[in-house]
């Protein structure tokens, strides 16, 4: 029996009335003679409220205990999705991660996975069973506790079912259509892709665009697993949505296929440390123990032997940032004037895989920022990808005068 993967994120299982239907459209792809693995997310707004639970009864929490308690939204639309299923007369049956038994690494809260045996669900398939309704976002770790997969995280739940049951499709059914240029709410001009190289979306989706956790793209790309983001809002064609693909199968691309802005970035500034080898280390060590995020780094030009190192990070760990480099400092491997963090930037990053093959493309973005008046305060680069620092306030600005010199309107 060929197989499908379909995902459905926490606005598409949002009310029974959601729930039925989803499973109607897993019902069509039955009888179409699929054999359908389905992994839910929470009811939305689900999660987001056990967390809160969690942060309000322990500040500094157990983070096995965080998963007992936040892995349990899915626990409900997985039961909830199978029940449905079988009023419909398709052979259903649900599976908890434990049960499957998906295999985690054990950090709690943010664990990867290692591992999908398919024999239990396979088993129960040539039983008869047509759809295994897996609880997304959810695992076992070798400790032999419940371990979850990092917000968003029933997207990589799905791609790795698709890569173990090698299935045909991955299609992530969402509140939005599919993947585009920008966010549509900062301009209306956004235009919906076809498709996207996995490569692209990887920075997209690392950038910033809440479509799909990032490491679901990652997953795609290493299994080569076509994964599909559609709406489940609407009635659509087979061909609907975006088609996340190899880079091969996109015959052409532009310079720039989409831009990405981040409002949660801050600048980190170390103010005078020592110009000297080590020093980089000494300072970036620390903080990846620490489990900072760091994205850009910029070390600026040396006086008498001193200079000052400026990187980003998520503006939620300005304050661990902070600790982990005084810590340093206060054991003697680090030494620094002050730090200074500047946390009204956002990130603004034009993506495109056909910017390895044409060249301008960074001059026309920082003429672009100019022509607006808008001050770039620091600025990266990779093969696919250029992003700059501004004032957070010029977000939506630099964005739509991104997306227009770059006529990313037009197909
Ligand atoms: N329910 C989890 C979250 O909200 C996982 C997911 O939906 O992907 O992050
Ligand atoms: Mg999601």
């Amino acid at each position: 029996m060929p197989l499908l993967v379909m995902k459905f994120g926490g606005t598409s299982v949002a009310t029974l009335d959601r729930i039925r239907r989803a499973a109607k459209r897993v019902g069509r792809e039955v009888a179409a003679g699929y054999d359908v693995i389905v992994i839910v997310s929470a009811m939305s707004g689900e999660t987001n409220k056990l967390v809160g639970f969690v942060e309000e009864t322990s500040q500094l929490y157990d983070a096995r205990e965080y998963d007992a308690v936040v892995s349990s939204g899915e626990q409900v639309t997985a039961g909830l999705m199978a029940l449905t299923l079988q009023e419909m007369d398709v052979p259903a049956r649900s599976w908890q991660g434990w049960q499957v038994p998906l295999k985690t690494t054990n950090a709690h809260a943010a664990a990867r996975i290692e591992e999908i045996p398919t024999d239990n669900i396979m088993a129960k398939f040539s039983e008869g069973m047509k759809v295994a309704v897996v609880a997304g976002f959810q695992g076992i770790g070798p400790d032999g506790r419940i371990t979850t997969l990092g917000r968003g995280g029933s997207d990589t739940t799905a791609v790795a079912f698709a890569a173990a049951f090698e299935a045909e499709r991955c299609d992530i059914y969402t509140d939005v259509d599919g993947v585009y240029t920008t966010d549509p709410r900062i301009t209306g001009k956004a235009r919906k892709l076809e498709k996207i190289a996995f490569e692209e979306m990887l920075e997209l989706a690392s950038l910033g665009a809440k479509v799909l956790q990032t490491r679901s793209v990652e997953l795609a790309m290493r299994y080569n697993v076509r994964l599909r983001v559609l709406s489940s809002f609407e009635e659509q064609s087979d061909e609907a949505g975006t088609l996340i693909c190899a880079e091969e199968d996109i015959v052409e691309s532009k310079a720039v296929n989409g831009v990405a802005a981040s409002r949660e970035e801050a600048k980190m500034t170390l103010i005078s440390v020592a110009d000297r080898p080590g020093i980089a280390a000494a300072i970036f060590g620390p903080l990846s123990e620490a489990g900072v995020n760091v994205d850009m780094i910029v070390q600026n030009i040396s006086e008498e032997g001193r200079t000052d190192m400026t990187f980003s990070c998520p503006i939620n760990q300005v304050a661990r940032a902070e600790k982990a480099l005084n810590d340093i400092k206060e054991k003697g491997g680090l030494n620094f004037r002050e730090i200074v963090a500047d946390t009204d930037v956002a990130k603004i990053s034009v993506v495109g895989i056909g910017m390895r093959s044409q060249s301008g493309v960074a001059a026309k973005m920082f003429k672009t920022l100019s022509d607006e008046g808008i001050n770039i305060k620091v600025i990266a680069t990779s093969e696919i990808k250029i992003s700059v620092l501004v004032d957070r306030k010029y977000t939506e600005l630099a964005v739509q005068a991104l997306h227009d010199a770059f006529e990313l309107e037009k197909a």
